[in-house]
Formats: C-alpha cells, sequence, structure tokens
C-alpha cells in the first residue's frame, strides 16, 4: 500500500514561516513579496518559492514522494522472513531487510534532509535548517527504527521455528474454542449447557494465559497486526505523529 503525501500533510508538519510580503495564490516568485530578501514565496498557496528557486509545492510533492518509497512493501519483507521455508533463505531475507532497515534510518538520523533534498518544504524561513518539527519526528523515527532492528537482528531460524510453532498452538486453541461455542448454540439440554459454557469460560482462560505468554516473545511483537499496520502507515504516521514511532 502506497501511501501518497499530499499538500496536506506539508502544511502540517511545516511551521508555516513567516515574511514581510504577502501570500498570492498561485503567485510568482516577486509577487507580493517585492520587498522581501528570501523567503517562502507564494510556495504554500500554489505558487513559486522566493528562494531564488522558483520552485513550487506541487512540482517537489512528486520527488519527495519518490524519495520515501523506500518505506513501501517493508511489511511484505519481513512476512517473507516468517515464511522461509529454509535456514539460509531466512538468513538472505533477514540479511536484506535488516539493511534496508539501516538505511532508511541513516537518512532518518539527517534530520530528513535526505528526504526533502533540495526541496524548500521544511525549510525554516532562512533557509539554513529544517523547521524543529520535521527535526525532531525524524529523530523520533530514526530510534523507533533502531529498535526494530535490533529485533531483527535477533531474530533466529530456530527463535522463528518456536514462533510459528506457538502461533499454530495459538490458532488451535481459538479453533477449539469457537467449537464449543457452536456446540453451545446448538444444544438444548440445560444441564449439558452449562457445561459447554463451563468450557467455553475455562478455553478462554487458557487462550488468555497462552496469550500473556506469547507477549513476552519480541518476535510476537514484531509480526503482530499492530506493528505490521504502523510499518504500513508509515510515512503517513511521519506527517502525522500517530502511531508507536512518534510518542
Ligand atoms: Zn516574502
Amino acid at each position: 500500500m502506497t501511501y501518497e503525501i499530499t499538500k496536506e500533510d506539508f502544511l502540517f508538519i511545516v511551521n508555516k514561516p513567516r515574511c514581510r510580503g504577502t501570500e498570492i495564490r498561485n503567485g510568482n516568485e516577486k509577487e507580493g513579496h517585492e520587498n522581501c530578501g528570501n523567503c517562502k514565496g507564494n510556495y504554500f498557496v500554489g505558487g513559486e518559492c522566493n528562494y531564488g528557486g522558483r520552485h513550487t509545492m506541487e512540482e517537489e510533492l512528486k520527488q519527495v514522494n519518490k524519495n520515501f518509497e523506500q518505506f513501501n512493501g517493508l511489511v511484505k519483507k519481513k512476512g517473507k522472513i516468517s515464511e522461509a521455508k529454509s535456514e539460509s533463505k531466512f538468513q538472505k531475507r533477514r540479511d536484506k531487510l535488516i539493511n534496508e532497515f539501516q538505511e532508511l534510518k541513516k537518512k532518518c538520523d539527517g534530520e530528513g534532509k535526505e528526504f526533502f533534498q533540495g526541496s524548500c518544504i521544511g525549510l525554516d524561513g532562512s533557509q539554513k535548517g529544517f523547521t524543529k518539527k520535521i527535526k525532531e519526528t525524524f529523530f523520533l523515527l530514526a530510534e523507533g527504527l533502531k529498535n526494530y532492528i535490533r529485533i531483527v537482528q535477533n531474530t533466529t531460524w530456530e527463535k522463528i521455528r518456536i514462533f510459528r510453532e506457538n502461533l499454530e498452538k495459538l490458532e488451535a486453541l481459538s479453533n477449539k474454542y469457537t467449537g464449543l461455542v457452536k456446540e453451545y448454540d446448538n444444544e438444548k439440554d440445560p444441564v449439558r449447557k452449562a457445561h459447554l459454557f463451563a468450557l467455553m469460560a475455562e478455553k478462554q482462560k487458557e487462550i488468555a494465559g497462552f496469550r500473556l505468554e506469547l507477549n513476552k516473545d519480541p518476535l510476537f511483537e514484531l509480526f503482530s497486526k499492530e506493528k505490521d499496520e504502523e510499518l504500513n502507515n508509515i510515512v503517513k504516521n511521519i506527517f502525522h505523529g500517530d502511531g508507536q514511532f512518534f510518542k
């Protein structure tokens, strides 16, 4: 799932720098900014920036979206690790994923510069650096990715095997529970029904206990639905500050 960064996303993360001029919708670089030096110009209202490059947000948005493309497909690649049929395949896929995460982390260490290279979007108005908000966001993301990399690095073929077994066990327990519920629904005899109800409660308790146990396994966290969702939405979250990476 590819998330396209929108103009609204941009405006959300950027503290629009003030200038002495007037913003003119779709205006060219100097229009409304005749008395300014370097400034954002009409960049945020569909026109050109006044930093000398006559950049427009629409054009830069295309490039920035390209820069974020590397975040796509991380979930799929992560899934492939747990699906690997042999140890050598597993190792290859794991190393590839680690590399990719590390590359992204490196980019984030640069305070987002690499993602916004050459664009006016994140500039704080003096053209010297990015806004505090962008820097903070990428600092948090880099930290989040660091933790992620550590978990993936600690993943071994043996751990994956145990993880898979546990998943199967969990599924078997859930299936048993579902079976009991069906039986309960169809049962007419009150005594039998009460007995089935007790069995259901027991099974539920067993499942909850097993889940608690599984939650201690970092792999379970790594492959959880929540983590997948978080990675899937990472680009969107960068701009909106949602998700654990940014808390
Ligand atoms: Zn201006």
